[in-house]
């Protein structure tokens, strides 16, 4: 039996690129060779591009798709398109052809050599403002210090996945989604597939600057406990100054050295503060328990079982 792949590509108002990109897609799913389909989840768009699905999918029998009531974002619309895969591989890609459809072949390569995830890497990103460039090479460098999952660099959502890798993301249903954390937190065995990122085929990026910021929140507060926990520590810093500040005070007065009264109320008031920040710090602790049970995600994952009967 022939193995099937599924293509998810998610579209938000992108009735410039989507022809020419079913084109070149579906020229290459063809090649290489495997029987197909093409999920497009079009994500709420408000031009012309569900007209186009509806066309595309009237002459092609291998696209499926699926349209949301409004635009859910696109780490909803790419998790839509797994529900619906019926694949034994499922590979995720944009619409624009910033990501070339060419590398897909790559991927399949990876993963009939045993590769349960072939993730691309960005070598090089054309037509990308410096702004961009810079933010995003800053922001997984910070992410990567902060997570204790190894979230790989200069990677984005364009990745082949196995249907076990994409049945274990079935299970995970957290809402505020950041899929390139989850996959890298799954495991699995992961090949980087290089490549250079394309410019925009047409159109401009539906990313806007508060979906980017809400994509990069979702990857921190997800994937790091940093921010809960920190002021933790620095309470316990705090505290264990003003601390060290009394004893001074002590030792000064048994030396009978004259200084304010009013240093012991600043050394009381600090040490104070340092208390709070410790407790919060310590509640933090607790919440953190609190959002990882409500994460809900699978306590542990098998890849393979040897002499277990199904
Ligand atoms: N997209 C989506 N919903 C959104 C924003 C974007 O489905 O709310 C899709 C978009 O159509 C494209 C992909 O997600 O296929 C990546 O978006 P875009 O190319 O605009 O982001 P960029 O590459 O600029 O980061
Ligand atoms: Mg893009």
């Amino acid at each position: 039996m022939d193995a099937m792949l599924s293509l998810i590509v998610p579209v938000y108002n992108e009735e410039e690129v989507l022809e020419v990109s079913f084109q070149r897609m579906d020229e290459v799913m063809r090649r290489i060779g495997y029987p197909y389909e093409i999920i497009y989840v079009n994500d709420g768009s408000r031009d012309g591009s569900m007209k186009i699905l509806r066309r595309i999918a009237r002459d092609n029998p291998q696209v499926k798709v699926r349209s949301f009531s409004r635009n859910f974002g696109h780490q909803l619309a790419v998790t839509c398109g797994m529900d619906a895969a019926q694949g034994d591989a499922l590979i995720i890609i944009d619409v624009d052809l910033q990501d070339p459809p060419e590398v897909i072949e790559d991927m399949v390569r990876a993963w009939e050599d045993g590769a349960d995830i072939a993730y691309g890497k960005r070598k090089k990103r054309e037509g990308e403002t410096l702004f961009k460039k810079f933010t995003a090479a800053c922001y997984y460098r910070l992410l990567k210090s902060m997570s204790a999952t190894a979230i790989p660099l200069d990677t984005g959502d364009f990745r082949l996945i196995d249907r076990k890798v994409a049945d274990v993301f079935l299970k995970m249903r957290e809402h505020n989604r950041f899929l390139r954390g989850m996959s890298a937190w799954m495991g699995f065995e992961a090949v980087p597939i290089e490549f250079v990122r394309n410019e925009r085929y047409a159109g401009k990026t539906k990313y806007t600057l508060k979906k980017m910021l809400r994509l990069a929140m979702d990857g921190i507060i997800n994937f790091s406990d940093r921010p809960l926990t920190l002021c933790g520590g620095f309470g316990a810093v705090v505290s264990i100054l003003s601390l060290i500040g009394m004893l001074a005070l002590v030792i000064l007065s048994i030396c009978g050295v004259h200084y304010s009264g009013w240093l012991w109320a600043l050394c009381g008031l600090v040490l104070l503060h340092g208390i709070t920040f410790l407790f919060l710090g310590i509640q933090g602790a607790y919440m953190n328990r609190m959002y990882d049970e409500l994460k809900d995600r699978p306590l542990y994952i098998v890849a393979e079982e040897l002499n277990f009967e199904e």
